[in-house]
């Protein structure tokens, strides 16, 4: 185990320095963006060798891209894995992940409540060719294991997700899908590396929408795949190099860019998040909180046993009877801006209400008294005032 201080150590030296030969050019601190499609070899031998190893020498940018691979390898080290894939975005690293370690007659198990596109994905794409998929609640073990088949060939998690921030236990789901030769993967968005490293539980491949803290700064959509150099291989050769959804080298530089200040960004999230809650949590207008490291949430011990943190993302259920005031409430927030995403530098809302009254779109499960809020790098006092302004309108 890592001291504290140790880990911090590893982490500045892997955003600051990490795969930055940087007598390759011209001690630029910066890395250049190499905006090149192909790259010249000088000789016979040379162009056998690249060969050899598409992944890790330069051939052509759909395969590797120098500015890319500085990306690749501060986010294995980032996730304490081998290797490590970027696509051209989330739903980009989990389609590949799954499609990768599938065929037809196969079966995937996953955890209930995942992304909308992860559940589109099993539901209207992979069983299109012949796999089967099971949505179980991933709150307790036996449940998994129950819904497990002798044709089952992945495990896909996700703890905790984005709206109710359910929680899988990783060690104990590793242990058992290896004891069955099944696949574990993990979309770990939420936690970002910063507060979870699946791979140090025993999940196999641990998987990021990286546009949301990774980048960090709501310009780039990009995702991550992270793992064994043998599992790396496997999905390079295959998925992303014959379905081709790459990351360029112009957002990667920016990525890079973002990665710098992922601790501080995250951790100031949270920071603010946590007094937010504080604040909330003894309002009369609120009904109920949801944060792993909630004291309310059912899985605290289980949040504090695999996560180091929580992050600036939180979901809250208004007390109204009043559609007509939720709304009015929603209209009223000026700071916070209401958009999709997360993870940037600016806070968000996503309320329920407003997938309701979509013409040929069914009304969500969660109630319409449920607001998902991030919180971003302004003051947070900024931000409350905005809210406690907005909710006098319930
Ligand atoms: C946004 C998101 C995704 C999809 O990532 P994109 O980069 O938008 O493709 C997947 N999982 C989670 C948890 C997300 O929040």
């Amino acid at each position: 185990m890592h001291s504290q201080m140790e880990s911090s150590h590893h982490l500045s030296h892997i955003l600051t320095h990490l795969a930055e030969d940087r007598e390759q050019y011209f001690q630029a601190i910066a890395p250049p963006v190499i905006q090149t499609s192909n790259f010249a070899f000088p000789n016979l031998t040379a162009f056998r060798e690249a060969f050899s190893d598409e992944l890790h020498s330069h051939v052509y940018s759909r395969g590797n891209n120098p500015t890319v691979e500085i990306l690749r390898r501060k986010l294995a080290a980032l996730e304490g894995t081998e290797d490590a894939l970027v696509f051209s975005s989330g739903a980009g690293a989990i389609a590949a992940a799954v499609i990768g370690n599938v065929k037809a007659g196969d079966h995937v198990v996953c955890q209930q409540n995942p992304y909308s596109w992860t559940s589109a994905l099993l539901r209207k794409f992979l069983s299109r060719f012949g796999v089967e998929h099971t949505f179980v609640d991933g709150s307790s073990i036996a449940n998994i294991e129950a819904a497990l088949r002798p044709n089952t060939r992945v495990l896909f998690l996700e703890s905790p997700n984005t709206m109710t921030y359910e929680c899988q236990d990783l060690a104990a789901c590793a242990a058992l899908a290896k004891s069955r030769g099944i696949v574990t993967m993990i979309d770990n968005s939420y936690c970002s590396p910063i507060y979870q490293n699946p791979a140090s539980f025993g999940i196999d491949i641990v998987l990021h929408s990286g546009t949301k803290y990774l980048n960090g700064h709501s310009d780039v959509v990009v995702g991550v795949l992270c793992g064994s150099s043998e599992m790396v291989k496997k999905i390079f050769e295959s998925e992303l190099m014959t379905l081709g959804g790459i990351l360029g080298p112009h957002d990667a530089a920016l990525v890079i860019r973002g990665l710098r200040t992922l601790p501080l960004r995250v951790q100031r999230s949270q920071e603010s998040a946590q007094w937010i809650i504080e604040k909330l949590e003894n309002h009369p207008k609120v009904e109920r909180i949801w944060y792993p490291f909630h004291h309310s949430f059912p899985q605290l011990e289980l949040a504090k046993k695999q996560m180091r943190g929580c992050g600036g993302l939180f979901s809250v259920q208004f007390k109204t009877d009043d559609m007509e005031k939720m709304e009015a409430f929603i209209h009223k927030m000026e700071r916070f801006l209401m958009a999709v995403s997360w993870g940037g530098h600016e806070s968000l809302i996503i309320p329920t209400i407003g997938f309701y009254n979509i013409p040929g779109r069914p009304a969500p499960a969660a109630p319409w008294q449920f607001v998902r809020f991030y919180i971003g790098l302004e003051d947070p006092a900024w931000l409350w005032e905005d809210l406690e302004r907005a909710m006098e309108a319930l």
